[in-house]
């Protein structure tokens, strides 16, 4: 992107602001004038000085001269002050107005994109985070820049070079062609700078990132031994943070002192040529100070130029990543119009083939009803595509291939949002959110009341764990166990109260204790509705009205248990797998003792 696509794409941001920056530009131009008023008064001063020395005045005759000037470098310093505080309370305000309106639409534009998206590797977490926020902070700045500083600074130069030009037209072009040279200077600057400040960016992130992950793996260093190595690593990012920032100070240190000297060759053009001038008689001895300080206006935005190129320069480099997340349109998520109302909840897939984006396939020739108000249950190793199904049929992702059809309608003739609404989905590591237990699992259903939500999470089994808890339901969600934090999951769902349910390995985590009190509950919100499981326990899929085998993308065997299990394929290998590794042999035993105490004691 250059300087003006910038300017473009920021303008419908800035437009609101219109009578702010129209006031931001006449106060750039009141300072501009008030800037030129110390050359002109000291030509005046001295001057004026020097008719009165001629013509033999003493200082006391001179007080209403010293009274005038007095008078309007004071008036010019107020005004000043007035104009610079204007700008900067402007320039703030743009600023803050102008960054939270630009987060803010582009957390709106991402809320709108489908969840492949996310998926995305390039738009991870921290990597879409990091681009939103620094290109919303550096777009900021670079308007802030603009206006506080770029136009400012220019309005001044511009201005003081007419007035030289006016004054003389050689002591002018000297001002003129020391331009030139600053900004080749200013202009490799900022650019061995760009180098070094993203080496130096890059840097620091490390660090930060470096201390995060000690604090956050803490138990591994510790349990591992590798203090010592933590150690090395991070000293090593310390030292090459030193030699960068060391760097960079020297070639500022080495460009500054150029643009200091060549400064002051001008200086001393200007010097020698307005004396010349003055003693040739074509200037008065005013003429000289009026120069300089003429001269000292135009040079002095250049002075700043590397660093509002830099800073330009960033606003650059950083817009495009902010801007190509707003850009994304084609992860806009798709969504039919077709209502849900009345929903039976029959899934019907024909010849479904799915690639992901980074093309893995995950689905191939997939054939399967699943009837409505039935259970039904997806076995298979893992990666056999048991969560990918789950994925297309809850139109995170579309089918490459084949359609899959709801109630004999295509689901993508659906509406996305009205569809979701109907389904409830619990996987095997669900979110919480930061925020209290209640917050959490009224995420189901918003308008629920307390007691509904409590009845929830009676349904879930959690109620009495909650009870005990010192803030009971406004405890901390986050800070609940991971089996307790299923079943926040789990509440949500029950508060929810959805016709179409899928539940992705939902006891993986939970204790054997709770996965009894979880299938219970399960099993009582399964009437009539559309459940699919995934499960790697057989007792949750064991009495599923179908059960479909997935191996590697493939359905291989669809059927009842005994169905399947009389088969004596994949499903009863899964099955006979399952059984060996719960040791039933062992606890079958036991509970056979356990029995004939019983009778025993009968
Ligand atoms: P299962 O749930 O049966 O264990 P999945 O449906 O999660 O298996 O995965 C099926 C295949 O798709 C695997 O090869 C897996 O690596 C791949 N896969 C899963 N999720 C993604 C994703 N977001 N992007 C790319 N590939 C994926
Ligand atoms: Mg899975």
């Amino acid at each position: 992107m250059d300087f003006w696509q910038i300017i473009r794409r920021l303008f419908p941001f800035v437009k609101p602001y219109k009578l702010l920056i129209t006031i931001s530009l006449f106060l750039t131009l009141i300072g501009a004038v008030a800037a030129q008023v110390n050359p002109v008064v000291l030509r005046y001063t001295v001057d004026s000085i020097e008719q009165l020395i001629k013509e033999g005045k003493t200082a006391q005759q001179s007080t209403s001269l010293l009274l005038f000037i007095s008078g309007i470098l004071f008036g010019k310093e107020i005004i000043n002050i007035a104009v610079k505080y204007g700008q900067s309370m402007i320039g703030e305000r743009l600023r803050v107005n102008l960054s939270s309106n630009l987060a803010q639409h582009a957390i709106e534009k991402i809320l709108t994109y489908k969840y492949a998206f996310f998926a995305a590797d390039e738009n991870a977490t921290g990597k879409l985070q990091t681009r939103i926020d620094r290109g919303a902070e550096s777009l900021t700045s670079f308007v802030q820049n603009i206006f506080v500083d770029l136009l400012p600074l220019f309005a001044n130069a511009i201005l003081a070079l007419i007035l030289m030009f006016n004054a003389n037209f050689y002591v002018g072009l000297i001002a003129s062609i020391i331009m030139p040279i600053y900004f080749l200077l200013s202009w490799r600057q900022a650019g061995l700078f760009k180098g070094v400040r993203r080496g130096l960016r890059g840097l620091r992130e490390q660090k930060t990132n470096g201390l995060f992950n000690i604090i956050e793996s803490i138990i591994v260093i510790k349990s591992f031994v590798r203090e010592e190595y933590e150690r090395g690593k991070q000293y090593q990012l310390q030292q090459n943070l030193i030699n960068a920032q060391l760097k960079q100070r020297k070639t500022n240190y080495v460009f500054d002192a150029l643009k200091t000297f060549i400064e002051q060759v001008g200086v001393v053009l200007i010097i020698i040529l307005t004396a010349y001038l003055v003693l040739d008689q074509q200037m008065t001895i005013g003429a000289i100070m009026f120069h300089i300080l003429l001269f000292n206006n135009v040079s002095a935005p250049i002075r700043q130029l590397h660093r509002i190129y830099d800073q330009i320069n960033e606003a650059l480099t950083y817009s495009e990543g902010f801007f190509e997340v707003l850009d994304a349109d084609f992860a806009i998520e798709e969504s039919g119009s077709l209502i849900t109302e009345n929903l039976r909840g029959e899934f019907e897939l024909k010849n479904v083939d799915f690639t992901y984006p980074n093309g893995i396939k995950a689905l191939l020739d997939v054939n399967m009803t699943i009837p409505a108000g039935k259970t039904v249950a997806f076995v298979g190793l893992s990666g056999a595509g048991k969560s990918t199904l789950l994925n297309l049929l809850c139109k995170f992702y579309a089918p490459n291939d084949g359609e899959i059809l709801l109630d004999g309608k295509n689901l993508q003739e659906y509406d996305t949002r009205l569809l979701r609404r109907k389904i409830g989905l619990v996987l095997q590591k669900n979110h919480i959110f930061r925020g209290s237990i209640e917050e959490n699992i009224r995420y189901g259903n918003m308008r629920a009341n307390f007691e509904e939500v409590v009845e929830a999470t009676k349904q879930a089994y959690l109620h009495d764990q909650i009870e005990q808890l010192p803030n009971k339901y406004q405890n901390d969600a986050q800070q609940l166990s991971g089996g307790q934090q299923q079943r926040v999951a789990i509440a949500r769902l029950f508060l929810k109260n959805p016709p179409i349910i899928f539940l992705d390995e939902p006891t993986a985590s939970l204790d054997a204790i709770a996965t009894e009190q979880v299938k219970n509950s399960l099993d009582a919100i399964k009437e009539n509705r559309t459940v699919v499981i995934i499960s790697h326990s057989i007792s949750q899929i064991i009495d599923s009205d179908v059960i479909f085998v997935l191996k590697e993308g493939r359905v291989v065997e669809s059927g009842t248990h005994d169905e399947l299990y009389a088969k004596g394929k994949t499903y009863r290998e899964i099955f006979n797998a399952s059984a060996r590794s719960l040791n039933l042999d062992r606890i079958s035993k036991t509970l056979e003792i356990e029995n004939t105490f019983d009778t025993n004691l009968k």
